[in-house]
């Protein structure tokens, strides 16, 4: 079967909820991915850094494969022997001492949405059903009907109000509007120091600081949505150590099973998470064995192959070789560690053609809107795959 033969299925029989390119991929190692034609690509999407440690890593596929053998769900009915060390090892890497583990980052981004107000509710005091949850401009934090019901962005939310009340919408990298909403009655302010999906926005110098410090003074919770820039992406374990403050609450996802598992998280103090009383909140499949061992085996990796100091180090690398094209076509070259975006001038007709020429190439990237390209490759990557991804680029975005 081609190419074309596997689009055609899938697009006759699929929901349409999704424009890919149109590369159908069989097999994947480390940072390199395959076609159903034998064709090799170098991944610099990394499944929207889902993957950070790499296609199918050998450990990460052998715990998967060992602990399939053994237990692969229990519900939360019973306890499983894996979960306790998946809380431990998160508390000692991240300092958050408790932690409460879903699938999706949607999933877990609503539970921190619903400690979030219950905390405001049973600990700050605030009126029942008045709480407030203030989030940015731009913001992604998924797909449910609550978390769109924040969204800015039309497409996410046409067709499918009504929508969930008690959100407020400020612009992202304005610290004084979110003084200004604040109110008696608001619980938190959720927000990603780095916008990933909004085009790899980095807020301005001190925002994370400033706005934490505006949350301290008016007891609101600071959640960081860290889902995309996380575990090691922006080159730091957390994008929010850029500015040296401890949200209360911190969401993950993606890479926390190495693109493996869906596996998802929220870490807080007691004070938070310590809301949620047995049969508050769950998920059939939160917390499973299968799931617990892959992420418990991810964050080692993580950790012991040195991928978040790699993503420092190359991601500078990287966006210093990038700022050196002399492209008529680009505007700014922007990011943190090995997470990069390109936004193009609304004249280069558009970043979807340019990510149509490096596919061709052998570079799998997608556009972001419409005028961002996003470099999100593997941490595992080396400088030889970026020298040799560099000069695809560099080639495509001098192209008239
Ligand atoms: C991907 C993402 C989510 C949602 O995660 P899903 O697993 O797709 O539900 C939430 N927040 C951010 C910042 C993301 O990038």
């Amino acid at each position: 079967m081609k190419t074309e033969d596997f689009i055609q299925i899938e697009e006759k029989y699929g929901a349409h909820n999704y424009h890919p390119l149109n590369v159908v991929i069989n097999k994947a190692e480390g940072v390199w991915v395959y076609d159903v034609e034998g064709k090799k690509y170098l991944d610099c999407l990394a499944a929207y850094s889902a993957v950070n440690q790499g296609h199918c890593h050998p450990r990460i596929i052998n715990a998967l494969k060992e602990q399939a053998e053994k237990v692969t769900l229990t519900s939360r009915a019973f306890r499983n022997d894996q979960l306790p060390f998946l809380y431990k090892e998160l508390a000692e890497l991240t300092g958050y001492p408790m932690s409460l583990p879903m699938n999706s980052g949607a999933e877990a981004v609503e539970t921190a949405l619903k400690a979030a107000r219950k905390w405001g509710y049973k600990v700050k005091g605030v009126e029942e059903n008045k709480a407030e949850i203030i989030a940015c401009t731009n913001n992604f934090a998924g797909r449910t009907i609550s978390i769109v019901s924040f969204s800015i962005e039309e497409q996410y939310r046409d067709g499918f109000g009504p929508f969930t009340p008690g959100f407020k919408i400020i612009p992202y990298g304005d610290a004084e509007a979110l003084e200004a909403a604040i109110t008696k009655n608001t619980v938190a302010f959720i927000v990603e120091p780095i916008q990933g999906e909004g085009g790899v926005i980095v807020p301005p110098d001190g925002y994370l600081k400033k706005t934490f410090d505006i949350c301290k003074k008016n007891n609101v919770l600071f959640v960081a949505d860290e889902i995309q820039s996380g575990l090691g992406r922006s080159g730091k374990l957390f994008a929010y150590m850029y500015e040296n403050i401890r949200p209360d609450v911190v969401i993950i996802g993606k890479a926390l099973s190495g693109g493996c598992y869906p596996v998802s998280a929220v870490l807080a103090d007691k004070e938070v998470l310590g809301v949620f009383n047995p049969g508050d909140h769950g998920s059939t499949f939160g917390g499973n064995p299968l799931g617990v061992a892959v992420a418990r085996e991810s964050l080692k990796v993580l950790v012991e192959e040195k991928l978040v100091e790699n993503s420092y180090e190359l991601g500078n690398y990287f966006r210093e070789k990038l700022k050196s094209i002399p492209s008529k076509h680009v505007k700014e070259i922007r990011g943190k560690g090995l997470f990069i975006g390109v936004e193009l001038h609304p004249e280069a007709g558009g970043a979807r053609r340019f990510c149509e020429a490096l596919m061709n190439r052998g570079v799998l990237c997608k556009e972001t809107h419409s005028h961002v390209i996003r470099f999100a490759p593997p941490l595992v990557i080396t400088k030889e795959e970026i020298d040799w991804a560099f000069s695809q680029i560099n080639d495509v975005l001098l192209m008239a």
